[in-house]
């Protein structure tokens, strides 16, 4: 190269020869200067400039329309997927294969661009030098909008606030309007005297949204409520600010339906879970009863079990009033699935049906005592009655003292009373020669010969007999002798769909299982 020529004596060493080869170039160029006219330099200049702004003027250009061009086709190909899903297989492959080689595209036009780019900076890079610009300054005058005028301007947005929260029995109006942002004495009186909000307000868990201005100070505020449970319009009280002052009107609208789904995993109860879930207990409570007659969620819950639901919500304004109906759910438990889709053929009964179309209804309800919150952690105290009776035949379940005791099935009372050490017993005879004995209860609510149907209740738990800790004592006598209460459940057959409902049937299942598929997801993704 260039610095042998120099003789430079420092080109051996690898880092000095950097600062030799920058010399070398400076004196190459101080040897051009002097050979060449300026008028030829100048000429080059405005050469290379017109090329630099053409070749960035290029690929500006290739950039929009590949930008064009991808978007033109990610919308060709949407429209062909909703018109002609069949011409828009062989698009969709080539979409395939650029999506399977994203690597080689971008390698291959990052180096198209960056080829281009480097070319178009090599040429700038040969123009004049900036630094041998003259420097011009410009002065320009800046307008600044007086602080007085940006104030009023910003005094005309207007500034609404929205709340929502919900009445408390507690609730005083100065207290309901500070949880809700508001410091409004003018507002506080309005609710104190003005008989339709003191009624509106008076109960607790209803739904209040509140607007506020920039001052805090009542726009508007609306209280939401159901005169009825089972009410499908919903009563709404609307207290306006209005130049004449507050004023109040009440209006009944009716309610909307939303689908909610969530889903939840026992780490230690079912309640526990529905709580992480923010799930509302009457969806607890569908549940346990739609699966009553497959789990007996008292005995054989396991831990990690797992459920996904979707539920109706009755909202008033977008708020949820109540929980409606569960849709569908699934319950994993220990290695078994258990789905349910609410159906009902029109003009009858709805019921809960497995994906496959058979009723979930069975002639036994899997338990004697009705889940809940209150039972779910309820204990029993081993005393030394159980552990020295040689065989124990039968199931106990611990509850607390008044828990209803339930029938698990159709039936007649056989006996009612109080017998040794069963204590206050109930025993309700069903077909095929199947009994049930309930005993130690603190109360009985039935009489001899008395017909009882699944679900009712025959009496209250308690701890009669020879127990020292409330419990019930529950037996499944098939021809007299104990069986376990779980196999007969397993037996039961159910009533399947007709084949003209079941075809309609599928339709359900079907939105049931995408549905499922979502909540799951949900589930799985809270986990993460
Ligand atoms: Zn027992």
């Amino acid at each position: 190269m260039g610095i042998d020529r120099y003789n430079d004596p420092f080109s051996k060493s690898p880092i000095l020869g950097v600062a030799c080869l920058f010399q070398s170039q400076q004196l190459t160029a101080k040897a051009m200067k002097t050979a060449k006219p300026s008028d030829l330099m100048q000429f080059l200049h405005s050469i290379q400039s017109r090329l630099v702004s053409l070749l960035m003027g290029f690929l500006f250009l290739c950039t929009a329309v590949l930008g064009a061009l991808l978007m033109g086709t990610q919308r060709l190909l949407a429209w062909l997927d909703g018109q002609h899903p069949q011409l828009a297989l062989p698009l969709q492959r080539a979409t395939r294969w650029f999506k399977q080689h994203p690597k080689t595209i971008s390698l291959s036009l990052a180096s198209l661009l960056l080829a281009g780019g480097g070319g178009a900076f090599a040429i700038a890079n040969l123009g004049p030098d900036i630094t041998n610009e003259p420097v011009v300054t410009l002065t320009q005058p800046l307008q600044i909008a007086a602080i007085q005028e940006q104030v009023q301007s910003l005094d005309l947005i207007k500034m609404s606030l929205m709340r929502t929260d919900s009445t408390r029995s507690s609730d005083t109006p100065e207290s309901l309007l500070r949880r809700l942002g508001l410091v409004d004495t003018d507002a506080a009186a309005f609710l104190r005297k003005n008989p339709l909000a003191k009624q509106a307000l008076r109960y607790a868990n209803r739904s209040v949204t509140a607007e506020a201005d920039g001052q805090q100070r009542l726009l508007q505020l609306s209280v939401r409520w159901l005169n009825k449970e089972t009410d499908t319009f919903f009563q709404r009280l609307v207290i306006k600010r209005s130049a004449q002052g507050l004023e109040a009107s009440l209006e009944t609208s009716p309610m909307t339906t939303g689908i909610r789904m969530t889903g939840g995993t026992v780490a230690s109860s079912l309640y526990d879970a529905a709580d992480e879930a923010r799930l509302p207990d009457s969806v607890v409570t569908q549940l346990t009863q739609i699966f009553s007659n497959q789990i007996d969620f008292h005995r054989t819950l396991r831990k990690g079990a797992s459920f996904s639901v979707v539920y109706e919500v009755l909202e008033a304004d977008g708020e949820p009033l109540r929980t409606g109906r569960v849709l569908t759910a699934e319950f994993n438990n220990g290695n078994k699935t258990y789905e349910a889709v609410w159906y009902q053929e029109p003009g009858q009964k709805g019921n809960y049906y497995s994906m496959d179309g058979k009723s979930l209804s069975r002639a036994y309800l899997a338990s004697p005592v009705a889940f809940s919150r209150k039972t779910s952690g309820f204990a029993m105290r081993l005393h030394p009655i159980f552990q020295t009776r040689r065989a124990h035949l039968g199931v106990d379940y611990a509850a607390p003292t008044g828990t209803p005791a339930q029938t698990v099935g159709d039936g007649v009372v056989e006996f009612a009373g109080v017998q040794g050490g069963f204590g206050n017993v109930v025993i309700v005879r069903h077909g095929n020669n199947h009994s049930t004995v309930y005993a130690h209860l603190s109360k009985i609510q039935v009489r001899r010969g008395q017909s009882v149907q699944k679900g009712q209740t025959i009496g209250a738990v308690g701890s009669t007999g020879w127990s020292t800790g409330p419990h019930l004592h529950f037996e499944f006598r098939v021809n007299g002798t104990h069986v376990d209460p779980q196999k007969i459940i397993q037996q039961a057959q159910s009533t399947p769909l007709s084949p003209v409902a079941l075809n309609r049937f599928k339709t359900t299942a079907e939105q049931a299982r995408y549905q499922l598929l979502a909540a799951t997801q949900m589930r799985e993704g809270a986990v993460q």
